[in-house]
C-alpha cells in the first residue's frame, strides 16, 4: 500500500466524505479492499447492539467480506469508538475509507441515549454503523438511489433515499440495510455471490400492540346497519426518541367481509366501513353505528387497532354477524355509504433531515 493509497483512503472518509469523486473511482475499483475481505475490529462504544446488527448486515450479505469481533485493542484494523468529535452531532459518525495499508482504520459515532432524542436511537445508531462500516469496506456515498451510502438519513428511521415519500413509519425502522444495488458493488470489489435482500426493508423498532381489544357486533334487520362495541386494549408505551413528526391520535380500523375473517389490515379499498380515533381511554368501550351492505349470511367484522404511530396491532379482533333477511317485506334500499374515514394519524411537521457524516 503506498504513502498515496493511505492519504486518499484517510482523506476519503474525514474530508471528503461528500465529494466522492476523489475516492470512488479508486475504492471501487478494488484498489483499496481488505486482503480476504477479512476486518477485525475492536468495540470501544456503548453501542454494541448497534456495531453487532450493522457488521452482521455486511457478514450475511453473500459478499466475500466479514467482520470479526476481537478483544485486542491494539491489534484490531478497526477502532470502533464513542466520540464527542462527530461534527454533525448526534445520529451521525464518520470512518476510514477501504483498506489502509495495515494501519488502523476507525469508526467514529456518536452515542446517543433518550435524552438525545431519538437520531441517536438504536435504529438510526445502526443505520450509521452500517453507513460506517460502508465506508470501511471501500464503499463511497451515492445519493442517486436508495442505499446505506445515501448521504443522510431521516430521523434515523432510512436513508433518506429509501424513504421517498413514505414519511408515515415511525415506530419502524430501514432494517434492510445494505441495498440490493450496494451488494452488487461490493461484490464487484470482493466476489462471493450476494444474497437477495430481505423483501420488507422495514421492521418495528418498538412493541406493537399485542392484540386489538374484542369486539362485539348487532345488526340491524335490514342488513345495512352494524352497532359494534369496541374494547380498546392498551397501548405500549412508545419510547422518547421516536420522532414527533409521525405522531397522531391512536384509533381503529373496522373491515366487514362477506363469508370468512379474511380482512387485512390496512387495506382499505374494499371492505373499511369504520375508521377513526379513540374516544375513550384505555379499557373503555368505544360504541360505532356504521353501515356495510351485507349480503345475506354469515359475514365478518375485524378490527385493527392501530397506536400513536400509526402501527397496526399484531393480531385483530373479530365476530360473526349473519344477516337473515325477511323474505315477505320489501326492503328499503340499505345505506351504501362506505363510511370510510381514515384517521388523520400525522400532525404535518416536517421530519429532520440528518446526514450519517460530512
Ligand atoms: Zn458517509
Amino acid at each position: 500500500m503506498t504513502r498515496l493509497h493511505r492519504l486518499v483512503g484517510f482523506l476519503g472518509a474525514v474530508v471528503l466524505g461528500l465529494t466522492t469523486v476523489a475516492v470512488t473511482a479508486p475504492a471501487q475499483a478494488g484498489r483499496h479492499t481488505w486482503p480476504r475481505g477479512q476486518v477485525t475490529y475492536f468495540d470501544a462504544t456503548k453501542d454494541k447492539g448497534a456495531v453487532a446488527a450493522a457488521a452482521a448486515m455486511w457478514n450475511d450479505s453473500g459478499v466475500k467480506v466479514h467482520f470479526r469481533k476481537i478483544g485486542n485493542r491494539r491489534k484490531a484494523d478497526i477502532l470502533i469508538r464513542n466520540t464527542h468529535n462527530v461534527p454533525m452531532g448526534c445520529g451521525s459518525g464518520y470512518a476510514t475509507v477501504g483498506y489502509l495499508g495495515g494501519r488502523q482504520g476507525y469508526v467514529n459515532i456518536l452515542h446517543g441515549s433518550a435524552k438525545d432524542g431519538q437520531i441517536c436511537a438504536w435504529p438510526g445508531q445502526t443505520l450509521v454503523m452500517a453507513h460506517e462500516l460502508g465506508h470501511v469496506l471501500g464503499l463511497n456515498h451515492t445519493d442517486r438511489r436508495c442505499s446505506i451510502m445515501n448521504t443522510s438519513h431521516t430521523n434515523g428511521v432510512a436513508p433518506t433515499g429509501c424513504l421517498g415519500d413514505d414519511l408515515g413509519r415511525p415506530g419502524r425502522w430501514w432494517c434492510r440495510g445494505p441495498a440490493q444495488k450496494d451488494l452488487a458493488v461490493l461484490q464487484k470489489m470482493y466476489g462471493g455471490k450476494a444474497k437477495p435482500v430481505r423483501a420488507d426493508p422495514w421492521c418495528d423498532a418498538v412493541p406493537r400492540i399485542p392484540a386489538s381489544g374484542p369486539v362485539t357486533a348487532v345488526i340491524d334487520e335490514y342488513g345495512g346497519g352494524l352497532t359494534l362495541a369496541l374494547s380498546r386494549a392498551p397501548e405500549p408505551a412508545l419510547p422518547a426518541w421516536l420522532p414527533e413528526w409521525g405522531f397522531g391520535a391512536p384509533g381503529y380500523e373496522v373491515h366487514v367481509t362477506p363469508g370468512a375473517c379474511s380482512a387485512t389490515q390496512g387495506e382499505d379499498s374494499t371492505t373499511v366501513v369504520d375508521a377513526n380515533v379513540w374516544t375513550v381511554p384505555v379499557g373503555g368501550v368505544e360504541t360505532v353505528t356504521t353501515y356495510a351492505e351485507l349480503p345475506p349470511g354469515v359475514s365478518c367484522v375485524t378490527v385493527w387497532q392501530f397506536d400513536r404511530a400509526a402501527n397496526y396491532a399484531l393480531a385483530p379482533a373479530t365476530t360473526l354477524v349473519t344477516y337473515t333477511p325477511e323474505p315477505l317485506v320489501r326492503l328499503a334500499q340499505p345505506w351504501a355509504d362506505a363510511a370510510s374515514q381514515p384517521a388523520q394519524r400525522l400532525n404535518g411537521v416536517r421530519p429532520a433531515v440528518v446526514r450519517f457524516d460530512r
